[in-house]
């Protein structure tokens, strides 16, 4: 009775792909600083969520990933911090300009909650963050971006419409996050999504996240991802 009661209550987690790295149990495993430590016990966050747990090793070990998991499974950190570690990672930080990480959402206010969290996790290194998305001054967006970023989050359009104006240069952008791809293309982002990509170095990493995986959705990540780890994560009935 136990035994059953609690399967219904558990997560199914589906993990497909080659050496997949072992889920980890806690913040401490993934072996982030102390500075990231304390940004993460300040948000109030005790242990990983589900999609965490699978996602932290994966993506710090440098690896694609697409990452299935509905709404509210904390996907936001689960792209954040590793992106973050990924930042800190690369040699002569201050010698280039443009962001490192570039994160695409489907809409300004998915783009501006990434925002504020990719804020609070990269304000103890004092990493900038840039939110580009419509609604707000074109002229501001441009000055903010040419100021620098080192992680710019950002809807697919107004992005495009900065990189078009000399705002920002994605040359050095090497850790690629699309969120919500499914809503995206929805919203008939693809065009301009692929573009981005195009404009990202080959060598980047490139990470996936969506609720759904529709056949447009799965067609473009087997174009531009490389070797992914899959990681399904959704309720048992
Ligand atoms: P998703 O993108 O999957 O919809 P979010 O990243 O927006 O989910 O996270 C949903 C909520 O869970 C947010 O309020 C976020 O602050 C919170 N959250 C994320 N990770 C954790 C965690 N490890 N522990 C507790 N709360 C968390
Ligand atoms: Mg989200």
């Amino acid at each position: 009775e136990q035994e059953v009661a609690e399967y219904r209550n558990t997560l199914a987690i589906r993990v497909s792909g080659f050496d997949v790295p072992r889920p980890v149990k806690t913040f401490e495993d993934c072996g982030f600083s102390a500075q990231l430590m304390g940004a993460i016990t300040k948000q109030g966050y005790e242990n990983p969520t589900p999609i965490q747990r699978q996602a932290f090793p994966i993506v710090l070990s440098g690896r694609d990933i697409i990452g299935i998991a509905k709404t509210g499974s904390g996907k936001t950190a689960a792209f954040v911090l590793p992106m973050i570690v990924h930042i800190m990672d690369q040699p002569e930080l201050q010698k280039e300009e443009g962001p490192i990480g570039v994160i695409c959402a489907p809409t300004r206010e998915l783009a501006h909650q990434i925002y504020l969290e990719a804020k609070k996790f990269a304000k103890p290194y004092g990493l900038r963050v840039s939110a580009v998305y419509g609604g707000m001054s074109k002229l501001e967006q441009f000055k903010e971006l040419k100021a620098g970023c080192e992680i710019v989050v950002a809807t697919p359009g107004r992005l495009i419409d900065m990189i078009k104006m000399k705002a920002v240069n994605m040359s050095r952008g090497t850790c690629l996050v699309l969120d919500e791809a499914d809503r995206m293309f929805d919203l008939g982002f693809e065009p301009q999504i692929r573009s981005i990509v195009g404009q990202i170095r080959p060598d980047r990493q490139t990470l996936l996240f969506s609720a759904t995986m529709p056949y447009k959705v799965e067609k473009l990540a087997r174009e531009i991802l490389s070797d992914p780890v899959r990681v399904t994560v959704g309720e048992v009935g």
